[in-house]
């Protein structure tokens, strides 16, 4: 099992850890930073510093084959620093911060459209270019309106924070249950739920801003009819792309 940093505090970018396994799949280590592709969203990139300063470079994070597993994949190349890697050696493990806050933006952004648009999500892609996200719905959906509302949204600065409950809590609450527009998977004992305050609830892993204020220009780009009872929503950043 690897300890999963990103899940208490996603604006963590770097930290030490300890290398624990080598497979043909890639890396693993007893604890992380990097946030593996998941929930929609796009697994981090970002590098390895090890103890003599080579430099691995990671170039994808996933899941690996039993659950708990973290599987960091090097990019191509870098034979000399791979040699060099086994269990037990001690990194400096650290992600591209610019293209996780991007996520970051992205996803938080997800959730406000969940709570713009109050119908079934059956499918989410998030990455650092652009998301997507398909609601099962066939009423057509207003571009301008859910620009205004997310901008509303965003103005008006509302905290996202997450926090663990027990199945029983989710039992014993049931207007708790009532407001989420996602329902909960069963039978781990507990539910990692995201709430932006005042606006929407949901059971949810991923990594998010701290307050809607952070999303900053995101706008939708596009809305289409993906299918007779899918309409899909397209975002992207207003601002000029980064570097
Ligand atoms: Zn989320």
């Amino acid at each position: 099992m690897t300890e999963e940093l990103f899940r208490e505090d996603a604006k963590l970018l770097t930290c030490e850890a300890t290398v624990t396994a080598v497979t043909g799949e890639g890396f693993q280590l007893d604890r992380t930073v990097f946030y593996p592709q998941g929930g929609g969203q796009a697994g981090d990139r970002g590098e390895w510093v090890l103890a003599d300063g080579a430099v691995l470079q990671i170039a994808d994070t996933r899941n690996g084959k039993l659950p708990g597993e973290i599987v960091h994949v090097p990019g191509p190349g870098q034979e000399a620093v791979l040699a060099q890697i086994a269990p037990g050696q001690r990194v400096v493990a650290r992600i591209d911060a610019l293209r996780r806050q991007r996520h970051m933006r992205f996803h938080t952004t997800t959730h406000l459209l969940c709570a713009l648009i109050p119908k079934p999500v059956d499918g989410c892609s998030i990455t650092a270019d652009y998301a997507r996200l398909d609601f099962h719905m066939n009423e057509p959906l207003d571009k301008e309106a859910l620009n205004a509302g997310l901008a509303r949204l965003v103005a008006e600065a509302h905290p996202v924070r997450h926090r663990w409950i027990s199945e029983a809590e989710l039992d014993a609450n049931p207007s708790l249950v009532r407001s989420m527009s996602v329902q909960p998977p069963r039978g781990l004992g507990r539910v990692r739920v995201l709430e932006i305050e005042g606006v929407d609830l949901q059971p949810c892993g991923g990594t998010h801003v701290a307050n809607t204020a952070d999303i900053g220009a995101v706008v939708v780009t596009k809305v289409e009819k993906k299918s007779a009872m899918t309409r899909r929503v397209v975002l992207g950043f207003a601002e000029p792309a980064a570097g």
